[in-house]
């Protein structure tokens, strides 16, 4: 029987929730919108099977099929990221990030990563989260007056504080990382690299963004972000690093692996590997540079000056609004955004000066510069008129406008 035949309440609000996407814009720079591929390979009957182990190598009978599917996403990682070796088992980002952990540092060890209120990710330090619990985080931040990295400052922290894995790869950071850069800066220190690409995985596999794999000992990556595969993620490495890799997720940190949601992965990898992903990437781009030349324009300002990837964080200062005020008033104008703490902002993580936006989703749903301009000037009128209720409905209302011209789904 049918969902909707056997659980009417799930059933319904699945309904609510599809329409709801369908008529908002989603700016979150870390979502998506997967393929009907994608979602097809996810809800598959593959939830039916335990396939703890490896390809071959499994601690249940019955895996033939399950190891060609496992076998073929891992192939085709490798392939689309220039990689030696792939697990594609971990179950999120944070999974991801704690196995890669645990291969390369012992309980206690001292790592360095992005100040968190910098853009760094929680598990990259945060005292709430296991990499700030079991580990003892340093971190580097961006310079004062630039926002971006210094790459010269981080490498005098990292000979001070000796850390024994520096990470890069951030959850708030417009620019392009030097790759290169960090990876002379942990042979100096003899510290392991650890690459965290969650954010822009879809850029480098659309090569609108360098390639990581031949500076980094561990990279790390979900597949829901700007990849647009399902909610999930894997970990990449130089095949000399595979074994360790493998063991730290399984048996160290996971039992048995989502092999439907490994199947949406594989389809993912395929979709990014087509001539259409790298269009779709440097729109991404272009729209991402067209949304923050529209801030500019109304007086917005921007940290870093501005982007080179998909996402743009916007200092609200200038316009007297904090981050949490911008998000509620955006959200009742069906305009979908985060907040977000800005280099060294004075305001806390819940109330923040600034506001993270991103064109990964609105460019899946084919949108070019002209139509994402649209967008950032609705987002300046609301930011300029949070209270404004009459303004908010209207702006709903050309929202939905939009929305159906740029369907989710065809
Ligand atoms: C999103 C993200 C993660 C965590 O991914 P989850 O799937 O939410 O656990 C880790 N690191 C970075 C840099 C991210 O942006």
């Amino acid at each position: 029987m049918s969902l909707k035949q056997t659980d009417s309440a799930v059933y319904g609000l699945i309904e609510k929730e599809t329409e709801y996407q369908k008529k908002t814009l989603r700016l979150i720079a870390s979502e998506n919108y997967a393929s009907k591929a994608v979602m097809e390979a996810t809800g598959s009957i593959l939830t039916n099977k335990y396939a703890e182990g490896y390809p071959t190598k499994r601690y249940y009978a019955g895996n033939r099929y399950v190891d060609e599917i496992e076998l073929l996403a891992i192939d085709r990682a490798k392939k689309l990221f220039n990689v030696g070796h792939a697990n594609v088992q971990p179950h999120a980002g944070a999974s991801a990030n704690i196995a890669a952990f645990f291969a390369f540092l012992e309980v206690g060890d001292k790592f360095m990563g992005l100040d968190l209120a910098n853009g760094g990710h929680l598990t990259h330090g945060s005292p709430v989260n296991f990499s700030g619990k079991w580990f003892r985080p340093t971190a580097y931040t961006v310079d004062k007056k630039t926002e971006a990295l210094d790459y010269d400052a981080i490498r005098k922290r990292a000979i001070e504080e000796k850390p024994k894995l520096i990470i890069c790869g951030y959850t708030a950071y417009s620019l392009i990382i030097d790759f290169k850069a960090f990876r002379e800066i942990c042979d100096e220190v003899g510290a392991v690299m650890m690459a965290d690409i969650s954010h822009f995985a879809g850029l480098m596999a659309g090569g609108v963004y360098p390639s990581v794999a031949p500076y980094a000992d561990i990279i790390t990556t979900t597949t829901h972000k700007t990849l647009r595969g399902p909610r999930g993620a894997m970990i990449m490495c130089p095949e000399k690093n595979a074994q360790r890799i493998d063991k730290a997720v399984f048996p160290g940190m996971q039992g048995g692996p989502l092999e439907n949601v490994i199947a949406a992965k594989a389809v993912c990898f395929h979709e990014a590997a087509q001539p259409e992903f790298r269009t779709y990437a440097a729109q991404v781009v272009k729209n991402a540079k067209a949304l923050a030349d529209e801030f500019m324009a109304h007086g917005l300002r921007l940290v870093a000056g501005g982007t080179e990837t998909h996402l743009v964080l916007v200092d609200l200062t200038p316009k007297g609004i904090t981050g949490k005020e911008a998000q509620m008033a955006l959200e009742e104008a069906g305009i979908i955004t985060n907040r977000n703490t800005i280099p060294f902002d004075t305001r806390s993580p819940f109330i923040t000066s600034g506001l993270r936006v991103g064109s990964a989703a609105l460019t899946t749903r084919g949108m070019k510069e002209s139509d994402i301009r649209h967008v950032g000037s609705m987002v300046v009128k609301v930011i300029e008129n949070p209270n404004d209720s009459e303004l908010k409905l209207k702006t709903r209302k050309e929202v939905e406008e939009l929305c159906d011209r740029f369907p989710i789904y065809r």
